[in-house]
């Protein structure tokens, strides 16, 4: 059956609504569907004259960066290429929150913020700021990506999630702890927000906590699931690995059958992706994206690797010890809070030659999630945790979870299964060893089971150490 509320929705109460609220979501995405198909070299150019924009911007009227290009002895106009920019210091997530008002824009107003907040691995809250009409491209940006990947307006979205990533009024999606910007919004203001939600919603959404994922909760699970008949479901990774798993060994597979899954906010495994392909009898796509800078990259349907938001994101790879290189990236839009050469704690390469699909835009691949950590060692470097990725194959090893106590000390935790003995352990081990220095305490533990964080992600590298030297 053909979805008639989408193309209700598409075609009649979202335009009308759009008109009247002066938002123009589906013109923008429209035109970024177009710019897709751009050449490599056009899209490079459309970045390069944007990053020229927002350097000055923020030399102009940002005191953290004025202060920051002192200290560095550059001027903007001495960049006059990628090159040049990449001389600039890295901007870390402590910065963010150590400085924030330093970050922000004195020209921009504050009617203008949106803001947010970010969790993180270290369990301190990063704030952030966004301006509204650079959220409105960047919602465009992320529904064209997502669009490759089989999601369209009005479409029935399942969200194994803790709060909707891209649902209507991005204002909701805000934690209640993140401070109130502004008053609340007026009469006629809070009446188009009704009319919205009553009769232009971009998608139905249903959504179930994935924090607790026991047999019953995933029995009840499954049923509002079929009783919804979503045409996509959202999750994180692992979440909906163990619930696909889960739904195989019951011999539920292929029962639900949605147009597509899309995963993010954890590391992809190929055995992973399989298994969810063959329970869903659909294709699993890999999204990868932050708070910070909304949807970064999305799986090509035709091609390999993930295609990125070129025009409004620039990219940089940075290599970190124990191989891979981290993805280091600058926003193009937000003049609020200019974001240049952020750490995101993700690893990813890029793939340099041109897509099968025809898109110009940039490539990657290897994607790492941030729930791979990037440890610290005694000598003040970092190692990739992503070399503990490799141990999902230990005989007997159900699970696994290393956490790095402090630069010197571990704690390795084991959910063992048929077949364990300790001795199976010892290529880990030395892996530690030969990182961290053949001193390092290593304590191993058996817990019944790991348990999700409260965001529902399930962390394979955790690092409470912080660098010294
Ligand atoms: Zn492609």
């Amino acid at each position: 059956m053909s979805n008639v509320y989408g193309w209700f929705v598409r075609n009649c109460s979202l335009p009308l609504y759009q008109k009247w609220h002066g938002f123009e979501l589906l013109k923008q995405v429209r035109a970024l569907e177009k710019s897709a198909w751009l050449s490599a070299d056009e899209l490079r150019s459309i970045q390069w004259g944007r990053l020229q924009r927002m350097i000055r911007h923020a030399y102009d009227h940002v005191p953290y960066y004025r202060a920051l290009f002192a200290d560095s002895d550059i001027v903007p106009e001495e960049i006059q290429s990628f090159e040049d920019f990449g001389k600039l210091p890295l901007l870390t997530k402590e910065t963010l929150q150590d400085r924030l008002d330093d970050l922000l824009a004195v020209n921009v107003p504050r009617e203008e913020h949106h803001r947010g907040v970010t969790s993180g691995s270290s369990g301190r809250p990063t704030y952030y700021v966004q301006d509204r009409p650079g959220n409105r491209t960047r919602a465009a940006a992320g529904r064209r990506l997502l669009r490759m990947a089989g999601y369209d307006f009005g479409l029935r979205l399942f969200y194994f999630w803790r709060q909707a990533p891209y649902t209507v009024g991005s204002d909701k999606g805000t934690p209640a702890e993140a401070p109130e910007p502004t008053a609340p919004p007026a009469l006629p203001v809070r009446l188009k927000r009704w009319a919205y939600g009553r009769f232009a919603v971009e998608n139905p959404v249903y959504r179930v906590d994935p924090t607790l994922l026991t047999d019953s909760e995933m029995s009840e699970m499954y049923r509002r699931l079929k009783r919804f008949r979503p045409h996509l479901i959202v999750s994180y990774v692992n979440a909906l690995y163990r619930f696909a798993q889960f739904l195989e060994a019951e011999g539920l597979a292929n029962t639900v059958k949605p147009r597509s899954v899309i995963v993010s906010s954890e590391t992809l495994y190929s055995h992973q992706k399989e298994l969810m392909e063959r329970v869903f009898g659909c294709r699993v796509f890999n999204r990868y994206g932050m708070q910070e800078t909304g949807i970064i990259a999305v799986e090509c349907p035709d091609g390999e690797g993930l295609h990125t938001n070129t025009e409004i994101l620039y990219l940089e790879y940075v290599p970190v010890l124990g191989g891979g290189t981290q993805i280091v990236v600058t926003d193009l839009i937000n003049r609020a809070m200019p974001l240049l050469r952020y750490e995101t704690g993700d690893t990813a390469e890029p793939i340099n030659r041109s897509c099968p699909c025809g898109r110009g835009l940039e490539r990657i691949r290897n994607l790492q999630g941030r729930i791979i950590e990037l440890l610290p060692t005694r000598g003040g470097g970092v190692v990739n945790g992503q070399l503990f990725a490799t141990f999902h194959w230990i005989e007997g090893v159900k699970q696994y979870q290393v956490v790095q106590e402090a630069v010197d000390s571990f704690v390795v935790r084991i959910v063992r299964g048929q077949g364990y003995v300790e001795d199976n352990l010892r290529p880990m081990l030395k892996t530690i060893h030969e990182w961290f220095g053949d001193d390092t305490r290593i304590e191993i533990e058996y817990p019944d089971e790991i348990p999700f964080t409260k965001g529902g992600k399930y962390k394979l590298v955790i690092s409470a150490a912080t660098a010294s030297t």
